[in-house]
């Protein structure tokens, strides 16, 4: 298979390299190591009921205000968003488990969340482009530089595919690239030791989904926002899907990735406990619990992301900016100077890549 730029990663950055390069009819091949794309983009539906809105948003749930790259592309897409819900009063626990329940402060007010989940952005991006330029559960395991351009091996379910390129773009976060890629000849040691150096944003956190009837934390003046100190989870926020009748919660997980007692059981016994301890009695019989724990996905997260860390200062280090005149370039959230790490700092991140490749159209 031979093209012009070969994309590694579904996630939003590379999608929205993608759709450009179509709209600049610039020939293109996207491929993912997952079944889906997204990446750390992840919403689900819950088993429950199928015809509902019961979506859960198992990666990122919020975008801001002040991100206009986002706000562009929701709107283009004709995708409504509506505000974290955030009436009423914060639950605190502390470490023996003492609970107030008036504190009148909101963690996440003014925050946005997408109407259907932000799957949904993923979904009709993708949409867009030709089914023959998605390769899906293709895993990039070796690439070469040749006399002109590169050789790209691919590992997909039935055998090998491998993909000539002009340009590779990595919309892969840093360590995965350094620690599952072959680069032949082998990447400057300063560009590997950038690459390793550089944590995946958010890549050692687990989420939890819990889904009831009702939101009825709402009927007891309660916002759904949570802090706890003696977990397991640390922050809890309203889940509910816009215009339903059901009632959600989620939470970050606070047990560290590499402890025993993040074992996937334990935490959906623990965390639904735990939400009937600080939100009430109603919510001791959840319809439905879900959880993601991003420590354990090798398309995510390596083990140097397993400790949660506070946000970095994101950017494009020189070393691996230099490569560019080579025809390898890098694009995930990460490598964003203003937003690195967000989701807008993954669209940030592919509009530098179209300057670097002198493709004309922002992605938003
Ligand atoms: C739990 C959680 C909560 C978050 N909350 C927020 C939030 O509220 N707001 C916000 O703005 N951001 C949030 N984020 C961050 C946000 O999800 C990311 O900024 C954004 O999704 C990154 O997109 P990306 O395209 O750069 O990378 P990714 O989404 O990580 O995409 C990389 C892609 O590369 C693929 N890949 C990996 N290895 C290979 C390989 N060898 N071959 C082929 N493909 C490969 C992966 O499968 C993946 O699809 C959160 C993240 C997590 C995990």
């Amino acid at each position: 298979m031979q093209t012009d730029i070969f994309i590694a990663g579904a996630g939003l950055s590379g999608l929205a390299l993608a759709t450009t390069l179509k709209q600049a009819n610039t020939p293109f091949v996207l491929a993912d190591i997952r079944d889906r794309v997204g990446g750390r983009i992840l919403t689900l539906d819950s088993s429950h009921d199928s015809q509902a809105a019961t979506v859960a948003d198992m990666g990122p749930s919020w975008i801001w205000p002040g991100q206009p790259r986002i706000a562009a592309l929701l709107e283009r897409l004709g995708i409504e968003v509506f505000e974290q819900y955030s009436n009423g009063l914060l639950v605190y626990e502390d470490e023996s488990g003492q609970i107030r329940r008036d504190l009148d402060y909101s963690t996440m007010a003014g925050s946005l969340r997408v109407k259907d989940g932000l799957g949904r952005l993923t979904r009709d991006l993708a949409a867009q482009l030709p089914d023959e330029s998605i390769q899906l559960s293709h895993r990039v395991i070796c690439v070469r530089q040749q006399q002109h351009g590169y050789e790209i091996d691919l590992q997909h379910p039935d055998g090998k595919l491998t993909v000539q390129a002009n340009k590779v773009v990595f919309a892969i976060p840093p360590r995965v690239i350094a620690a599952h890629i072959d680069f032949v000849p082998a990447l400057p040691e300063q560009v590997m030791q950038d690459l390793t150096a550089t944590p995946t944003w958010m890549a050692g956190h687990a989420k939890f989904f819990a889904l009831y009837e009702r939101p009825f934390w709402r009927d007891a003046g309660l916002s759904g926002d949570g802090i706890s100190r003696r977990g397991p989870l640390m922050e809890i926020h309203d889940a509910s899907a816009a215009g339903s009748d059901y009632g959600a919660l989620f939470g970050f997980v606070g047990i560290p990735a590499n402890s025993p007692a993040r074992s996937r059981r334990r935490l959906l016994d623990d965390a639904t406990k735990q939400l009937e301890r600080m939100f009430g009695p109603a919510l001791a019989d959840p319809l439905d619990v879900m959880l993601k724990d991003w420590a354990e996905d090798s398309a995510t997260a390596t083990a140097a992301d397993n400790a949660t860390i506070s946000h970095p200062h994101y950017g494009m280090p020189s070393s691996i900016a230099a490569l560019a005149d080579q025809g390898l370039l890098f694009a995930s959230t990460e490598m964003a100077s203003q937003f690195g790490g967000f989701i807008e700092g993954a669209l940030e991140a592919s509009e530098t890549a179209l300057q670097q490749l002198n493709i004309k159209g922002v992605s938003s």
